[in-house]
């Protein structure tokens, strides 16, 4: 039995483990964080095939000009320098494509706006309102400003309880208008009458500012982390799965890996998804109806993703997102039942050197229900039979027919393709049913599906997606939230804000 003693044991390495590990063991937290794969990162993994590098879950990056707030936590966390950036086309970033009719999203936002009343100039002044209230919102938040927090950290009461296409409709009465609006809901997997306010108003905030791919794939973000952890004296495990988190009578005592090596710490950081927490954890100190509740949140979709490979010199870089929708109703992309025809998607080229001419590699993604592969639930990676492979053959065969809707001749471009499915990303990343974005927050239920950073155990905390909010901001405010616990929120806004002004 190996016997450690660390401060802090962080148990994954996604987005919300690495950042709470760099900013605990920056602050002197002797940390050790745990890694059930091979690579770091979670979401931010990259694979190889075909000689081509794909990003499974980090494709693009807002407001990353200098003083915009991904830019100050960026300069924070040391990733300025060892994560390249290509910026998106400012004159449409995101393409939307609904009802066979295109409007783009400019960078700015009165380009935003002039962008938007091209096609809708009788609603200018709904769209300025629009602008407006997305910006009144994101400013409501002190903590995404990085200001000192006084009475409340997160966001006003009125936008977490009402739902985004309540908000659209409050600015406009244009159905065609609401529909661009909510364009962009892959982005979180919004659900119609569901979804707050908060989360469209913020992430779209975010990339309107200035809107970014990663050159050569989002492990970068990974990479840099890992290395200043270990630089500040962290330790990293990795293929290293945590099979029990064990407690005594009071608190957690230590975490046993799938090797049988158990770690003690003093405190423990899960950025495992909540609902496999709690399976790892068979203790009383969860009372049952803690367990129940978080058990009965329901989560996001999940995908299905074809990751294709182009021949060379075939088909130019699109330097932009393409969201397709093929009917006017944006909101009906999640009510696809199994099997029928794919209605909606967004599509993006990969960057893999600056001023890129050529596209090398793209990637389709749309929605998938975890019940369309619920047959090979019980299998693993690699194992899960030729059925499974037919399944996947035939379901990408028919994403190049409806990608050649949008983009005539573009099945004659491909060379190869590789695909991903609900499944991939289960057991990739340990996420319930494979969901894309963790536990669906509801407008209905604000408190309910809100889950704390705090647990029923005094020394054991949560980071990570389902804490605030996914996604590169959402997952990495969230970590300072976590770290919060252990150093007090105003300082971790001190510090971040001291090496943006130390630095300028
Ligand atoms: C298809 C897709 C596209 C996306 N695109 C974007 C985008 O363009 N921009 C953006 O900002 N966000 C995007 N996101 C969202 C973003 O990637 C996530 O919100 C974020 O990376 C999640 O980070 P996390 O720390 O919560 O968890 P995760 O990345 O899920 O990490 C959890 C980690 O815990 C590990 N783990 C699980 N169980 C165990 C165990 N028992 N023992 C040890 N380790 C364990 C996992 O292996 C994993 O490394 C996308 C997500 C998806 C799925």
């Amino acid at each position: 039995m190996t016997r450690n003693q660390y401060d802090i044991i962080i148990l994954g390495t996604g987005l919300g483990g690495l950042v709470c590990g760099y900013i605990l063991s920056k602050n002197g937290f002797k940390v050790l964080l745990v890694e059930k794969n091979k690579q770091l990162g979670g979401c931010l993994q990259t694979f190889k095939r075909f000689g081509v590098k794909f990003d499974t879950g980090m494709h693009y990056i807002g407001s990353m000009e200098e003083g915009q707030i991904l830019h100050r936590l960026f300069r924070y966390l040391n990733l300025l320098n060892d994560v390249p950036l290509s910026r998106l086309d400012e004159n449409g970033y995101d393409i939307l494509s609904i009802a066979g009719e295109q409007y783009r999203y400019a960078s700015g936002y009165e380009h935003f706006v002039e962008g938007l009343c091209e096609k809708f100039p009788y609603n200018r002044d709904d769209i300025n309102e629009y602008v407006h209230q997305l910006q009144e919102i994101a400013q409501a938040s002190p903590l995404y400003n990085l200001r000192k927090v006084e009475d409340h950290v997160f966001i006003e009461a009125d936008y977490i309880k009402t739902s985004i296409n309540d908000f659209i409709a409050s600015v406009t009465h244009n159905y065609q208008l609401q529909n661009v609006l909510a364009g962009n809901l892959p982005l979180y997997a919004g659900v119609k009458d569901k979804t707050p306010t908060y989360i469209h108003a913020l992430i779209n905030n975010f990339y309107i500012q200035s809107a970014w791919r990663i050159i050569g794939g989002s492990d970068a973000i990974a990479n840099s982390l890992a290395k200043s952890i270990r630089n500040f004296g962290g330790e990293i495990l990795n293929d290293s799965e945590v099979t029990e988190i064990v407690c005594d009578d009071t608190k957690v005592t230590g975490i046993r890996l799938k090797n049988g090596n158990y770690i003690e710490a003093n405190s423990f950081i899960s950025n495992i998804h909540p609902q496999a927490t709690l399976n790892l954890l068979n203790t009383n100190l969860i009372r049952k109806a803690y367990r129940t509740r978080i058990n009965d949140l329901d989560n996001t979709i999940a995908n299905f993703t074809l990751y294709i490979k182009f021949k060379e010199k075939a088909t130019p870089y699109l330097n932009y997102n393409y969201f397709y929708y093929q009917q006017d109703d944006v909101w009906k992309a999640n009510d696809r039942k199994a099997g029928a025809p794919l209605q909606s998607y967004l599509f993006m080229h990969q960057c893999a050197e600056p001023n890129q001419q050529w596209a090398q590699s793209a990637e389709m993604i749309g929605y998938m229900k975890f019940e369309e592969v619920q047959k090979w639930a019980d299998t693993t990676v690699g194992h899960r039979g030729n059925d499974y492979l037919d399944f996947k053959q035939a379901t990408a065969e028919h994403y190049i027919d409806v990608l050649e809707k949008s983009f005539p001749g573009i099945r004659s471009c491909i060379e190869s393709y590789e695909t991903s499915t609900p499944l991939t990303y289960r057991d990739y990343t340990a996420t319930k049913d494979g969901s894309m974005y963790g536990i669906i927050r509801d407008k209905n239920f604000p408190t309910q599906t809100l889950v704390s950073q705090r647990t029923k155990i005094p020394n054991l905390f949560l980071t990570g997606q389902n804490i605030n909010s996914h996604g590169i901001l959402g997952v990495t405010i969230g970590a300072a939230l976590t770290c919060a616990e252990f150093l007090g929120l105003n300082k971790i806004i001190d510090e971040i804000e001291g090496d943006v002004r130390g630095k300028m």
